[in-house]
């Protein structure tokens, strides 16, 4: 092979076959999800077994940690018979992980596997690994989740998204650039967003026309507020999609008056990208469940129908690092009803947000993130508000007033936060000019700190 050949076939026709192979596997991944989610749900129930008992197999065959782990526990592979089986495994923690990263690797896939971190917003980022196959099925299912409000491949699609740490070189802009108009995506960087830049982002809006509208729920909700303080009206989208933090219901219904569209929320994060979304119907978030296990762990075992319980993901299809049941630190309810889709994948019926962010009492009782945007929504002259927990028995109020906010709004929020905290807690108000956004431009309406 000349040289200039072997260059050119190593920097531009090699990536060129491999990007057109990979997409062929994601294209073939996304025509079996597609047809997998009307599946009824005893059917998906069984193929999801299925695919975890292959994986629990692999792990006894080829991941030390499994080997070592379930020696000490005096567990053998055949011993997990059942989902009930599973479900008494140890949650993986972010420590754990960490502790004996590279015994997680599967002996034959270590020196295959790609990289990827967690943000360290809420504590130490963690790296983790996983194979080509299970990013382009991760990539696949994405597509599915976002094609139920409309967002297939080729839509004009308008994201509002945090811009990339850094600067990126100017190559790998023209990459993205590329990219983005062949599939008919645009990027809006809302790290640029304060007051002065709103009417910009309007603008942009009724410049590209996008048929769907994606963003962090606090970028998007943060522009309707102003697109209705200042009675400015943009081009509506058919759909929006609320992505990245918790979604309110309060900030849906600004997000839709203000765009005049509907909004569909979704659920992920950083280690498995997409895991529930909702569909046309919005009676809760469909789970992925023919890609991801999840379960929803109490302090004994999993929670009944209908209750709230800590958020624990198994990746089906990540062979080369497998996290069996890793607790990925968010709370979320189950869904006593299907949905009148006919698809057959279950439902989350809310997200509840981080387990960090969830108000606890001395007598034991758990507040949900909800509870405190819910009740505030209705106290007139409440702009903004942040509420932080300490103590067990003391949490700290801050609202950012406006001219209707007067004693008998104090005197409301007080008697709706003893009807459900009881006198088990101390409240302290403030009132602060304005609430700052974490650095990663996220609201956060409650945070705890105990
Ligand atoms: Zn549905």
């Amino acid at each position: 092979m000349n040289t200039l050949y072997e260059h050119a076939f190593r920097h531009v026709l090699f990536p060129a076959y491999e990007k057109g192979l990979r997409r062929r596997h994601t294209l073939d991944y996304m025509k079996r999800y597609e047809a997998d989610q009307w599946l009824d749900p005893e059917r998906l129930a069984a193929l999801q077994w299925e695919r975890l008992r292959r994986l629990l197999e692999h792990c006894a065959q080829e991941v030390p940690y499994y080997r070592r782990r379930w020696r000490e526990l005096g567990i053998q592979v055949g011993d997990l018979r059942n989902l009930a089986d599973f479900s008494a495994l140890p949650v993986l923690d972010k420590a754990e992980i960490r502790a004996h990263f590279d015994e997680f690797k599967a002996d034959s896939l270590k020196n295959q596997l790609l990289y990827k971190a967690t943000g360290g917003s809420t504590g130490e980022p963690l790296r983790f690994g996983y194979t080509r196959e299970s990013n382009d099925r991760r990539i696949a299912v994405m597509w599915r989740g976002y094609g139920w409000a409309g967002a297939r491949m080729g839509r004009r699609t308008l994201f509002l998204w945090g811009g990339s740490v850094g600067e990126p070189t100017r190559a790998h802009r023209m990459k993205d650039r590329i990219y983005n108009a062949a599939f008919g995506r645009r990027m809006l960087n809302t790290f640029r967003m304060s007051e002065s830049t709103m009417s910009d982002f309007a603008d942009q809006i009724d410049r590209y026309r996008p048929a769907v509208l994606v963003g962090y729920v606090g970028a998007l909700y943060r522009l309707a507020e102003w697109l209705i303080a200042t009675g400015r009206r943009v081009y509506a989208p058919e759909s929006i999609i609320a992505a990245a933090e918790t979604l309110h219901d309060f900030q849906r219904d600004a997000m839709e008056e203000a765009f005049g569209a509907p909004v569909f929320n979704t659920y992920g994060c950083r280690e498995f990208m997409l895991i529930a979304a909702e569909c046309e119907h919005h009676s809760g978030l469909h789970i992925n469940a023919d890609h991801l296990l999840v379960e929803l762990a109490g302090t004994h075992g999993p929670v009944p129908p209908g209750q709230t319980g800590t958020v624990v993901v198994t990746d089906l299809s990540n062979y080369g690092m497998p996290l069996l049941r890793y607790g990925n630190g968010d709370m979320a309810t189950s869904c006593t009803q299907g949905c009148p889709c006919g698809r057959g994948l279950p439902l989350l019926a809310r997200v509840d947000g981080r387990i960090l962010d969830v108000i606890r009492t001395a007598d034991g009782r758990v507040l949900p993130g909800e509870f405190f945007p819910h009740m505030l929504k209705d106290v007139p002259g409440v702009t903004r508000f942040q509420l932080v927990q300490k103590r067990l028995d003391r949490l700290d109020l801050a609202i950012v007033r406006n001219a209707a906010f007067n004693d008998a709004s104090l005197a409301y929020i007080q008697r709706e936060i003893d009807k459900v905290l009881g006198q088990s807690v101390e409240l302290h108000y403030h009132f602060p000019d304005d609430i700052p956004l974490t650095r990663s431009g996220k609201l956060r309406v409650t945070i705890s700190e105990l």
